[in-house]
């Protein structure tokens, strides 16, 4: 029998030919094949420009069954903006070809490039919730402060996570240089008010190529996202506090405001410039992040992932 595509599912591929390796455009004709292997129609589009996967996704991705995105992190947090904007929201899939991946490594997506082909081929989905910061969706991460400066310059060469651990350290210990935001935050019934260097709200296992929480009670499709800020510091001992709170990753220190929410708000008299899943995320004052409940089903590696059963208790506040 010869080929056959009755059946195939209409694939949209879109890819950065830009992204972290120049091997994205050597692996093309190879992640191509897996799909056709598998039955699947792919239509190909190459990425010229910031935003176009956005537009690409919302002008046709209601006619696919699938779309699947090749690039870093920067293209897949435009493939979740575009497919948000989607009525009737098709499945995706992901291939990362960055040169951090926290995205990837969070859903256990592989990074050989016609390995992630396969996962999708799989069609095994998860629900992935997204957020949404003030209306703009981060998959896995907003972050300000030293933040900005630090984490997506931590060298590549550290391949192992001690080695960009310590990098995060040291930047975390020169901390005087940071000129610290005055913040109101808000969430659930608490409102508090405090000098912060440092604020990430993310849901995901690895930041900045770090496991972050040590994989402590990260779940992405458990309808909240976890924030830590690090709070202004006076002097070496205060930053000591905060440095042994991150080593031991228990965050047991009076300088780290943690906790997990599916809504937080928080104030700056002053423009405060943030990060959105390491792209400039823009100078406000005010921000509103919301969590979006099993916003897509994006494929993962079968039983890789551990699914929320139910909605987890409030941390803790710490701070209290
Ligand atoms: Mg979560």
């Amino acid at each position: 029998m010869g080929f056959t595509v009755e059946n195939g599912k209409k694939l949209l591929l879109i890819y950065n030919p830009m992204s972290g390796r120049e091997q994205t455009r050597k692996d093309l004709s190879y992640i191509v094949e897996v799909f056709c292997k598998a039955g699947f129609l792919p239509t190909v589009i190459s990425t010229q420009k910031q935003g176009d996967v956005i537009e690409i996704i919302e002008s046709i991705g209601e006619e696919y069954d699938l779309i699947v995105t090749c690039g870093g992190d920067g293209t897949a947090n435009e493939m979740t903006n575009g497919l948000v904007r989607l009525e009737n929201r098709p499945k995706c899939g992901y291939i990362p070809t960055g040169t951090v991946n926290d995205f990837a490594n969070s859903l256990k997506i592989p990074t050989r490039t016609t390995d992630a082909a396969t996962v999708i081929t799989n069609q095994n989905f998860f629900n992935c919730d997204l957020c949404s910061f003030n209306g703009r969706i981060f998959n896995y991460v907003a972050g300000f402060g030293m933040f900005t400066n630090v984490s997506y310059v931590t060298p590549q060469e550290s391949k192992n996570v001690w080695g960009k651990m310590a990098y995060f350290f040291e930047a975390v210990k020169r901390f005087a240089e940071y000129t610290p935001c005055h913040l109101e935050i808000e969430y659930e019934d608490q409102k508090i008010e405090g000098s912060y260097i440092l604020g990430l709200v993310s849901n995901s296992e690895y930041i900045a190529s770090i496991d972050f929480y040590g994989k402590k009670n990260i779940k992405m499709d458990d309808g909240v996202f976890e924030v830590i800020m690090i709070k202004e510091l006076k002097n070496p001992m205060e930053m000591q506090d905060v440095l042994n709170a991150l080593i031991s990753r228990n965050f047991h220190s009076n300088y780290i405001l943690r906790f997990q929410t599916d809504y937080v708000k928080i104030h700056s008299k002053e423009n405060m410039s943030w990060t959105l899943d390491g792209e400039d995320g823009g100078n406000v004052t005010d921000v509103e992040i919301k969590n979006i409940r099993r916003a897509i089903h994006i494929a993962v590696p079968m039983g890789n992932l551990s699914v929320a059963k139910h909605q987890p208790k409030q941390l803790e506040d710490i701070n209290k």
